[in-house]
């Protein structure tokens, strides 16, 4: 939900990135970066040599997934042999993450089944007849959907200026209208400390489709059960909830209710509807 324009390198070390191939649910530890000061960069294996495909600011989460024994660091939460691999494939050194004591598996051994990334996108499936699709602003992609530097970033990030109309992607019924944030009002301009999509609206579409709308400047202008058509306004642009800034974080889901496990990518999405999204 954050807007953050230095990701879009990472956008592209992600696509490169081999996904494992399918296996057991894991489950995944949430832990710290913290390298007082530079961020610490993900490499594609457990090395400190290893290629470099992303990074993650200090302060911020990282997903563990499991650990492996490699090379030792000295870093600054504790000197380790032990390197994190990640949810987003990645390795980073251990040394330099603050995470539960207990609890992180080691990783399989080369013989035993790959670990499954938790954040698996389904299939997007084939439109039906008669869809028609748009996008929702027209503005630049700034932040794209589980790049390496934000792997539970579940949406697009498009840097609509504050008050832009936003448009409903698809016609559809609006089935959700809610202020959504950690502390506080969704009617002021949020920050990156709160958590919440701020004033946000979901439409379904044909097919189980639904479309999320985030940080809206102030309550959408639509309502819970209303029809809209493709175009028709829902809202406009702000800032609420865990935002640094205008912009609309969009979010794309197959078969409702909306969640992260049936979160895809809104540019693939909007590509399987002949609407291109750059
Ligand atoms: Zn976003």
């Amino acid at each position: 939900m954050k807007m953050l324009a230095t990701v879009v390198a990472g956008l592209v070390a992600a696509t490169a990135l081999t996904a494992p191939a399918a296996a057991a649910t894991t489950k995944v530890v949430t832990g710290t970066a913290k390298t007082g000061g530079t961020p610490l960069n993900m490499r594609r294996t457990p090395s400190p040599t290893a290629e470099r495909v992303g990074s993650v600011a200090s302060g911020k989460t990282v997903w563990i997934l499991c650990q492996v024994t490699a090379q030792q660091v000295t870093g600054t939460v504790r000197t380790t042999n032990l390197w994190d691999h990640l949810a987003n494939g990645s390795y980073v050194s251990d040394a330099y993450v603050e995470r539960p004591a207990t609890g992180i598996p080691s990783c399989p051994t080369a013989s035993a089944p790959p670990v499954q990334p938790v954040e698996q996108a389904p299939a997007i499936p084939a439109p039906a007849k008669g869809e028609s699709w748009q996008l929702p602003v027209s503005a630049g992609l700034v932040s794209g959907f589980r790049t390496i530097a934000r792997p539970s970033h579940d949406g697009v990030d498009l840097a609509a200026t504050r008050e832009t109309p936003i448009l409903a992607a698809a016609a559809g019924t609006v089935i959700r209208v809610v202020c959504n944030v950690s502390a506080g009002s969704c009617d002021v301009d949020g920050n990156r400390n709160l958590g919440g999509c701020g004033w946000y609206a979901e439409v379904q579409h044909a097919g189980g489709i639904v479309t999320r709308y985030c940080h809206m400047v102030r309550r959408p202008v639509v309502t819970v059960g209303q029809a809209v058509r493709k175009g028709q306004l829902l809202g406009n642009v702000g800032t609420s909830g865990s935002s640094s800034g205008p912009h609309l974080h969009f979010e794309v889901h197959v078969n409702a209710p909306a969640a992260r496990a049936n979160a895809v990518d809104p540019i693939a999405f909007l590509r399987s509807r002949g609407v291109t999204l750059r």
